[in-house]
């Protein structure tokens, strides 16, 4: 007989893994006991060694589907002769790093359960066990106990109870559990706040308001949806005009993959994202199919994600149609969590509203993401991903804050080895988006009982997060924007060496405090080289160009010889407008220098004619890339001269061109076939990150060409990493 003592850190709470170490126990007759502390899970185990060996084992390979070993530490102890195996109370101490999971999508068996007539939990909309159902979205402070959580207020009927106290039971300790007779109720309401109907009839009074054509919200997992029928073209028209969004894509909600391979085109790669425990939004190829095309205007992609609580998939069962399931939230500003705010911000947009009484207490969005080369493009990272945690080996003893960028913003920590990203906040562009920021730097000092040694932030002066940041009385340090883009690149793919870093993306303060994004770095995780960029160009009237993107095609003009090919364009202008901007130009008026790639995205757009404002970020390259010929293997002439690219001059060829789609893939070729030139002068690994990369067509072309292209899978590939990247920057640094 031996006797060991593991410390086990991790996802390891609130996931099933001390029922699953019960049982491993019981089945190779081991004694002793587990339980949680605050950095994850202790167990004591005695017995012969060839079954602690198999118990070893088998903890890693048949280990529940939300847990994850990080760290496994054992020691070997005199023997207590322990008389049985069991699971004790959770220790409380007063340093806190055990992990906060995410929210997971229903499981299997608890799906089976709500269509199950004879179960007693039959269309039960909170239907939940240890392998799946909220979190994050619930737990108000660790340990993730039910006293923690907002489940506090209700008590667990005698059967619940039974379930949640028995070791080999799936509910075992499962904080959110409930049911019908015990768990939270569901209301529906009118914009006064009278209650139409309670539980399954408000569920089947909501279906009902959606089919007729009305927009309605419903309180979902991380935040309220709003909704309506995916199918009718009247109603997402109404939708468009309400929200005021008059271009950007909606996401599509459907009941089951059938449903989304009867409807899109994917490969088995995509099929298994759809389905997976996160339940992603998934971009995806459409085929013919019911949806109105009003969903996703001009582009030939939607995203979709299956129903993902019992609540979504009740919802669906009694719809029997496709629902746009979009963040409630007025325009840039975060997503809607309670009855209030709700009322407050949406009362013009929605007829009807589901609601239930137990509170949201840390909102998430959905998580987009599309398959590129059989690997995640991560563009939010929200519900079921963060928050994120990465194990690190270092020797850092700091308590390390990263505040991240402006757009998609979301901050890290990094302590005890561990790097944990938050949730997706947003745009920092408003009052309520910095309040979200704030509120997520809270919510992590509490969780992680967390204060800053030091705080990592963006050069920018102008972003919220770096005045934020200036104002605090802790020491900082201001990483480049796209040198952390390339960062947090390494850092997930643990590259620690020289490499080839491109980030292209649409805005970042550059070094000569110009705005850049169009970089080719030599770098390591201790410096960095430009040694390649875009030539820049005036961004007429600054942030006004980045909507009105013909100013954009109009300043690479005008630094272009005078020729009357040009002129067919400069007539499109208003004679005054022209002047002024000409003006503006010439003498440098409030015209900020840049070189981001994602800008001439906007400049091809107009010339090709197809958009001249954007509505969204990103506008012009999707549908630019709706407009890619695969057949057309010609490129323009894109060059490099002494570390500059030269583009300018193309525009020219361009106007000649005037197809579109001609346009449009000669220009992404081009923008392949010089990451292809530049990568070859270098025998590096080629890494690539930034928000421009969300460009599939360019993706794939430039993975076609290259060996050795690595890009952003576990981490969103635009500034939604930024965070990460910062902390990379310090802790790379020798001491
Ligand atoms: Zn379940
Ligand atoms: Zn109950
Ligand atoms: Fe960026």
């Amino acid at each position: 007989m031996i006797h060991y003592k593991y410390s086990i850190e991790g996802i390891v709470q609130g996931v099933g893994f001390r029922p699953f170490v019960y049982t491993l126990a019981l089945k190779h007759s081991l004694k002793g006991f587990v339980l949680n502390d605050s950095s994850g899970v202790k167990i004591s185990l005695e017995g012969e060694p060839n079954n602690i060996d198999i118990f070893e084992k088998e903890l890693y390979s048949k280990l529940p589907p939300l847990a994850r070993i990080d760290r496994l530490e054992k020691v070997a102890c005199p023997l207590k002769n322990f008389n049985k195996f069991i699971i004790t109370k959770s220790k409380d101490t007063q340093s806190k790093h055990s992990l906060v999971s995410a929210d997971f999508a229903m499981c299997s068996e608890c799906l089976s359960e709500i269509r199950d007539e004879t179960n007693r939990r039959y269309n039960y909309f909170f239907t939940n066990c240890t392998n799946c159902g909220p979190r994050y979205s619930i737990v108000k402070t660790v340990p993730y106990d039910r006293p923690n959580t907002s489940m506090q207020p209700f008590t667990m009927c005698k059967e619940c109870q039974k379930e949640y106290d028995n070791p080999l039971d799936r509910r075992y300790h499962a904080q959110p559990i409930s049911c019908e007779k015990c768990g939270p109720t569901l209301s529906l309401k009118d914009m006064n706040g009278n209650v139409l109907s309670t539980n399954l009839e408000a569920l089947i009074g909501l279906a009902h308001f959606i089919k007729e054509g009305n927009i309605v919200a419903m309180k979902g997992m991380g935040g309220f949806h709003l909704i309506c029928d995916a199918t009718s073209d009247k109603t997402i028209k109404n939708l468009r005009q309400k929200k005021n969004r008059p271009s950007k894509p909606f996401a599509v909600m459907m009941k089951s993959i059938e449903d989304v391979v009867s409807k899109c085109k994917l490969s088995s790669c995509e099929k298994s994202r759809v389905i997976s425990k996160e339940r992603p939004i998934v971009l995806l190829k459409t085929k013919k199919n019911n949806i109105s095309p009003l969903v996703a205007p001009f582009i030939d992609r939607l995203g979709v994600f299956l129903a993902y609580t019992p609540l979504h998939v009740k919802l669906l069962d009694f719809l029997e149609k496709p629902i746009v399931a979009t963040s409630a939230n007025r325009s840039g500003e975060p997503i809607v969590t309670n009855e209030e705010d709700l009322k407050s911000k949406l009362s013009g947009v929605i007829d009807y509203y589901l609601d239930y009484n137990r509170e949201i207490i840390n909102s998430s969005d959905d998580s987009v993401l599309q398959i590129i080369n059989y690997r995640d493009l991560i563009m939010r990272a929200s519900r079921g991903i963060t928050p994120l945690s990465i194990r690190l080996k270092t020797n850092e003893t700091r308590k390390i804050l990263a505040v991240g960028a402006h757009q998609k913003n979301a901050i890290a920590i990094y302590m005890n080895n561990q790097i944990i990203l938050s949730p997706y906040i947003g745009d920092l562009d408003n009052i309520e988006t910095v309040e979200a920021f704030y509120k997520t730097l809270k919510t992590f000092k509490e969780f992680y009982d967390f204060e800053p040694d030091l705080i990592v932030c963006d050069k920018h002066p102008l972003y919220e997060s770096t005045k934020w940041t200036k104002k605090q009385d802790i020491p900082f340090v201001q990483v480049q924007h796209h040198y952390a883009h390339i960062l947090s690149c390494m850092l997930e793919h643990d590259i620690d060496e020289k490499v080839l870093g491109i980030a292209w993306d649409g805005t970042g303060y550059g070094d000569d405090g110009t705005i850049w994004g169009g970089e080719f770095f030599v770098c390591d995780r201790n410096e960095y080289e430009r040694v390649a960029y875009f030539e820049p160009f005036s961004l007429l009237g600054g942030d006004a160009s980045i909507k009105d993107i013909k100013r954009i095609a109009l300043s690479i003009i005008l630094d272009c010889e005078e020729d009357k090919i040009y002129n067919s364009f400069l007539s499109s202008f208003k004679k005054t407008e022209l002047n002024l901007l000409k003006q503006m130009h010439k003498k440098a008026l409030n015209s900020p220098n840049c070189s981001a790639v994602g800008r001439l995205f906007d400049m091809v757009a107009v010339i090709a004619g197809v958009c001249d404002k954007v509505s969204y970020d990103g506008e012009s390259g999707l549908i630019l890339e709706s407009l890619y010929d695969y057949k057309i293997k010609d490129s323009y002439d894109i060059y490099l001269e002494d570390g500059i690219i030269k583009y300018k001059h193309i525009i020219k060829e361009m106007i000649k061109d005037k197809d579109a789609s001609l346009i449009s893939s000669k220009f992404i070729n081009s923008l392949v076939n010089i990451i292809s030139i530049i990568s070859q002068n270098y025998s590096l690994k080629t890494l690539l990150s930034g928000g421009v990369f969300q460009n599939r067509t360019l993706l794939e072309g430039i993975i076609n060409k290259n060996d050795n292209i690595i890009f952003q899978n576990l981490l969103p590939i635009n500034d939604g990493s930024i965070a990460i990247g910062q902390l990379t920057r310090i802790l790379s640094q020798k001491n």
